[in-house]
């Protein structure tokens, strides 16, 4: 099992889609969340969403590995489908946060952890402003939030420094065992 994490903005989605796009047998586990979708996102797909009233049963009832609050959301992994592709043997990617991060550290410390660091500051401030979906002051409490972050690399396994998602995504590939031609 992998896990991706990194500060909100760094392009871990855009890393895991591609890898997916090439090798569909990577299994990536959809979150659920209580955050609204984002236009484009669909239910089930980009994430489970649900209510704070979902959340806190899930909670309860032991159904999630992590979950973390994050800008003033919940997000978390559904622990049973898991627990069901790794039992079966195939290559399972999660993509959380850094708490969430933390967690499986603890409950599954054979798990690769990695994260994905901007190549500058610079660059991340311009990839979470220009996504254009979110209001100023969520993007400024994203950036705060990511300032105290990047020096949880240490953390880490590996990093990797997002300068191209070709890169990136060979590099991760390569560390989950999949290596694709070059
Ligand atoms: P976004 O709102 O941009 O989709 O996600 C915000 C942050 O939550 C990102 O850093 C993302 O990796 C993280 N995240 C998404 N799903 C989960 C999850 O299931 N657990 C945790 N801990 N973080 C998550």
């Amino acid at each position: 099992m992998t896990v991706l994490s990194g500060p909100s903005g760094v392009g871990k989605s855009t890393v895991v889609r591609e890898i997916r796009a090439q090798h569909p047998e990577v299994w990536l586990s959809v979150s659920v969340t209580t955050r609204a979708p984002r236009p484009g996102e669909t239910d089930g797909v980009e994430y489970r969403f649900t209510d704070d009233a979902g959340f806190d049963g899930m909670i309860a009832r032991g159904e999630l590995l992590e979950w973390a609050q994050f800008a003033g959301n919940r997000y978390g992994t559904p622990r049973a489908p898991v627990e069901e592709r790794l039992r079966s043997g195939q290559p399972v990617l999660l993509e959380i946060d850094l708490q969430g991060a933390r967690q499986v550290r603890e409950t599954m410390p054979e798990a690769l952890q990695v994260f994905l660091t901007p190549p500058s500051w610079e660059e991340l401030v311009r990839r979470l402003t220009g996504r254009g979906t979110e209001p100023p002051e969520v993007i400024q409490r994203r950036l705060d939030t990511a300032r105290v972050e990047l020096i949880a690399e240490k953390e880490f396994d590996t990093t990797l420094v997002n300068t191209s998602v070709d890169e990136v995504r060979e590099r991760l590939l390569a560390l989950i065992g999949l290596c694709d031609e070059g």
